[in-house]
């Protein structure tokens, strides 16, 4: 039986209904398919078999978040950086990036102005700067933790030491978004100079996981010489750490980097990994990325509708927003900014969404809704 499935699979190149039924049937029991079934789901979909996987995806968003997606407010709190990625605007080499560092105080007016408008959780995004150091760091969590009590700081400031994550814990962070980039080995080391290493990236994860952060991995999607191994390598490798959130976004080409005239990544295969990864971690929490709308103004609403929960918009000062240019054209006005909530509750809306303002923690297993979809 199966034999003759894969043989159809083989010689149609699509993925025959039975087949796909029952791909779906142990994504909803909580099972992996298996690389081979991942390799499947992400090569031979037809256009309605990937329309139905995006509905089961929702589908399973909505069981277990409602029709509710959370709101962060993004600080992007730096553009410098040590390091030299090949792909970011920010790297270390570019001459014609903007630089600017916010200091504590325009750290904690952000965050002020986040409050006033609703947000649950912070963001504290920035480039690998020296000059913010580990303990400066974490004596700026400790101010924003003790004036909002009640509200989820999220850190995002690349690889730290052991000892650096155990401090910005104590001093209040919750949650800490460091994305993997890409799981093969290879491939890490054509997209970054031969000083940044893979395994210390995916240590950094472990210690976070370790230290009790909510932990977010991810990958870029489209960037040079990825193929759908490297996915598959970036699929087991979230499996393995079960992060609580998990950020893909398609690669946007950055000016003056290496990579400026690579194409960007598929918008579509950005939309089929969010909803892959919601049918596999239903209770995660899933950006509907910035990248994605800035490639399609249409990339929102259609991850939401793919099973992403989360959007993060942009608090960061108005006299930098725009400096912080990881790749060209970055969205950062309209429903990507922060005083926008409006706009954003409206095309939330017209999708049948609705902005929940609360801190949105990631739910824990026992709360997870894993019955079985039936569609
Ligand atoms: N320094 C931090 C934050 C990096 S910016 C860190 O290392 O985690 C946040 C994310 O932007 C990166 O993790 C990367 O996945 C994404 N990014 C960087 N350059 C990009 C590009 N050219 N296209 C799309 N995404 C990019």
């Amino acid at each position: 039986m199966y034999l003759c499935v894969n043989f159809m699979v083989e010689s149609e190149d699509k993925l025959s209904e039975m087949r796909f039924s029952a791909l779906l049937e142990r994504l909803a029991t909580g099972e992996s398919p298996g690389r081979e079934g991942w390799r499947l789901l992400l090569t031979a979909l037809s256009g309605e078999q990937d329309c139905r996987l995006r509905r089961c995806a929702s589908e399973v968003a909505r069981r277990n978040f409602g029709n509710g997606i959370y709101i962060r407010g993004l600080i992007e709190i730096s553009s410098c950086c040590r390091n030299d990625c090949y792909y970011c605007g920010l790297r270390r080499s570019n001459r014609q990036a903007s630089r600017y560092r916010l200091t504590a105080d325009e750290i904690l007016d952000c965050c002020r102005e986040g409050d006033r408008l609703g947000f649950g959780t912070f963001v504290l995004q920035g480039g690998e700067d020296n000059a913010q150091s580990d303990e400066w760091l974490a004596d700026v969590v400790r101010a924003i933790r003790s004036e909002f009590p009640e509200r989820a700081i999220t850190l995002s400031v690349g690889e730290r030491s052991e000892e650096a994550y155990r401090k910005f814990r104590r001093a209040g962070a919750d949650r800490y978004l460091l994305r993997h980039e890409t799981r093969n080995a290879e491939h890490y080391a054509r997209l970054h100079p031969s000083a940044m290493r893979l395994d210390r990236r995916l240590h950094c994860l472990e210690v976070l996981k370790r230290l009790g952060f909510q932990t977010g991995a991810g990958m870029m999607v489209g960037t040079p010489w990825q193929t759908v191994d490297c996915l598959l390598d970036d699929i087991a490798f979230l499996e393995e750490l079960e992060p609580e959130m998990i950020g893909m976004g398609p690669f946007i080409p950055a000016a003056h980097t290496p990579l400026a005239r690579y194409s960007s990544g598929s918008v579509a295969l950005t939309l089929r990994l969010v909803a892959l990864m919601r049918l596999r971690f239903p209770g995660a929490l899933i950006p509907a990325t910035t990248a994605l709308a800035t490639l399609d103004p249409a990339g929102r609403k259609a991850a939401v509708l793919a099973g992403a929960n989360v959007v993060m918009p942009n608090l960061s000062p108005l006299a930098v927003r725009g400096k912080y240019s990881i790749y060209d054209s970055k969205a950062y006005t309209g429903s990507e900014a922060a005083e926008s909530l409006g706009l954003l509750q409206r095309e939330l809306e017209s999708i049948g969404y609705t902005i929940v303002y609360g801190r949105g923690d990631a739910l824990s297993s026992e709360r997870r809704q894993t019955d079985r979809i039936l569609i």
